[in-house]
């Protein structure tokens, strides 16, 4: 199985950079691995256009249920599909944090990418008062039941711990591999994603930890933050694997 690398640029780089960067990624990259780049919104078409055998997703979505309307500043996912672009990353820990997404705020948006043919990459992961208190499988349990809709369509889930975020802590294998099963358990016994789905690990990912984190048989891939805008570490951890 090929592993899954997403990276997530943020609201980083210049337009200038990131071409730089994905002509490097376009030359480098190797055949046993998929990279989705999850760039700025206002670049992902002329990189697009220039790179088409990269992979391009968008960080958001609208959650309003239109395709279009007065909704100064939001972009829907029938307008990113109409565009030809596949995924969106749902839920992320910075929106629920700094601009108040909840799980329903994450649902409504996933259900949209999912009626306009986008996989959505839904995030999700406990904070280290939850992990400390022990009651962090309880906290996920709940963010995948009230924001994951019952589908047989592509879902990619990305367990990122908050406490590891930036941090450069990173949970051990065996942890990853506790929550992985605990969220395919949930996911099963709700009947949720009835095609099954893809579980990415998130979270201080580096070439250091690369080997470690996919030797847990239920990941599927990564998501990486910072050391994606790094191209030597970049590579590093896809070659690493
Ligand atoms: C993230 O923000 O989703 C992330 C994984 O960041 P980092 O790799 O920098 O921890």
């Amino acid at each position: 199985m090929n592993h899954l690398f997403i990276a997530n640029w943020k609201m980083n780089l210049s337009l200038k950079e990131a071409e730089v960067l994905c002509r490097e990624i376009d030359l480098l990259r190797d055949s046993k691995s998929d990279i989705i780049i999850c760039s700025p919104e206002l670049y992902i078409l002329p990189l697009k256009e220039k790179f088409s055998s990269i992979c391009f997703a968008n960080q958001n979505v609208s959650e309003i249920k239109e395709n279009f309307g007065a909704y100064t500043g939001e972009t829907s996912a029938y307008m990113l599909a109409q565009q030809g672009i596949k995924y969106a990353i749902i839920g992320h820990s910075e929106r629920r944090k700094l601009f108040g997404e909840t799980n329903e705020t994450v649902k409504a948006k996933a259900e949209n990418c999912l009626q306009a043919g986008l996989t959505p990459i839904i995030c999700l992961g406990e904070d280290s008062i939850n992990r400390k208190k022990g009651d962090y499988l309880e906290f996920i349990g709940e963010q995948i039941l009230h924001s994951i809709s019952k589908t047989d369509k592509e879902v990619i889930i990305a367990y990122e711990p908050i406490w590891s975020i930036g941090t450069g802590v990173v949970p051990t294998s065996e942890q990853i591999k506790e929550v992985a099963r605990y969220i395919g358990k949930i996911i099963e016994e709700h009947g949720l994603l009835e095609n099954g789905f893809k579980l990415v690990y998130g979270g201080s990912v580096s070439s250091e930890n690369i080997r470690d984190i996919l030797s847990v048989a239920e990941i599927s891939g990564v998501l990486i933050g910072k050391a994606s805008l790094d191209r030597e570490e970049f590579f590093k951890i896809f070659q690493g694997e």
